[in-house]
């Protein structure tokens, strides 16, 4: 018998994004149980049977999925989690076409400044709890709303002891270059990312990010911000042709990437160079629409290639301030053109290839973290069809019921 502290079962329809143990792309098993001990999955199988191989410790927990749909815990793998105020205000503005002076990132980064490390733990802490709430299990965490060595540090840190605290998986990111804050010139600030920032956050961010588009950096003042990470250990991301076309798909295949991010402009040649590498395009539909993008090409284009895709919410305070990942993977299918197997695999296991979690999480395999988000659905269907409703009713999060509707 496997000794397990969970146990899920009554699962109607089991979605593992492991493809060879189930049916189709996704790996579906009907009528399924979940065991796990110790935060990680002991034994999948059909829930007849699970109470002839399983032992339910004392005090152990079994729940019961009652028929419904269960997918692998959300991870949402570009998400600009920490800074203070809302720019509801400037978002109303741009939907009616008006002008908002004194907007955009600045002026998030004034308020982040002003807020302090203590303040923005609270506020992580209640996105995190909403995260929660729509089935997110492990999610990244990037700076970039401080732009100062303290403000940056201040980020980081809180993000480290929100990572601390759980129940998710944190993962963090610097994004020291995401635009030059309005006080510096960009030369002189980018030394001191380079060579102030970048040293002292080693330990404290495992990836480094750069916005490489008109208004942010050019690809070669990305190029120096990333080489120098690299070479400091740092994993790298970058923010590319999100606003206009340009060369950062390149760039990041060059310097080895693990992934590159938004895309909604391809040159020609980039789908299949980036279908050739290793590298994962994070789809992030609710900033495309937002903008009102049509990205729809670019994403069909990527798919088609054979690149590895994610769907990312883009959780951030101007173009996506959502964390409903239901939302995002409606959205990839109806304005990105993915499929609902392409757009749920890139909210799962794709997400965790893009922060390189993949052997950990992102699917329901033996031997990862026991992360599950149990729907108020049948099939994993419903999730685009009944678009934007958080279809989450609980969420395991580590083999622990972290949330239950
Ligand atoms: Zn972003």
């Amino acid at each position: 018998m496997i000794q397990a502290d969970l146990v899920v079962h009554g699962i109607g329809q089991l979605v593992t994004c492991e493809a060879a143990q189930g049916e189709g792309p996704l790996g579906l098993l009907e009528q399924a149980a979940v065991a796990a001990r110790n935060g990680q999955i002991v034994w999948v199988g059909p829930t007849g049977r699970w109470s002839r191989r399983v032992r339910l410790s004392e005090g152990g927990l079994l729940v019961d999925a009652g028929g419904r749909c269960v997918v692998p815990g959300f991870v949402d793998s570009h998400v600009h989690l920490l800074w203070a105020g809302s720019r509801a205000d400037e978002a109303a503005a741009r939907i009616r076409g008006q002008a908002f002076p004194d907007g955009g990132i600045l002026r998030t980064v004034r308020e982040t400044r002003a807020a302090g490390e203590d303040a923005l733990v609270e506020i992580g802490r209640g996105r995190l709890r909403s995260f929660l709430k729509h089935g997110v299990t492990t999610l990244e965490a990037k700076s970039g709303y401080g732009l100062s060595v303290e403000s940056e540090e201040a980020l980081l840190r809180a993000a480290a002891r929100l990572a601390e605290e759980g129940p998710q998986a944190v993962v963090s990111t610097f994004l020291g270059a995401h635009v030059v804050p309005d006080e510096r010139v960009a030369a002189e600030y980018l030394d001191e990312v380079c060579e102030v920032m970048l040293p002292r956050f080693r330990g404290l961010a495992t990836f480094c990010d750069a916005w490489s588009d008109p208004g942010a950096f050019d690809s070669d003042q990305c190029r120096r911000v990333l080489s120098r990470a690299a070479e400091l250990g740092y994993l790298l991301k970058l923010h590319a042709a999100q606003l206009a076309p340009g060369d950062g798909v390149r760039l990041a295949v060059e310097l080895g990437a693990t992934s590159v991010d938004h895309i909604h402009y391809l040159r020609e040649g980039d789908a299949r160079l980036l279908a050739l590498s290793q590298i994962v395009c994070v789809l992030c539909p609710g900033t495309a629409v937002n903008l009102r993008m049509a990205a729809e090409g670019s994403a069909r284009t990527l798919a088609g290639a054979g690149a590895r895709l994610a769907v990312a919410s883009d959780f951030n305070p101007g173009t996506s301030a959502s964390e409903n990942m239901c939302l995002s993977i409606g959205l990839a299918c109806l304005e990105l053109g993915l499929t609902p197997e392409e757009a749920l695999a890139g909210a799962t296991i794709g997400g965790a290839r893009a922060l390189r979690l993949q052997r950990r999480c992102g699917s329901v395999r033996l031997g990862k973290r026991c992360d599950l988000a149990l729907l108020e659905a049948d099939s994993y269907l419903e999730i685009p069809y009944r678009l934007g409703v958080n279809l989450v009713s609980a969420t395991i999060c580590n083999g622990q019921l972290a949330y239950s509707a």
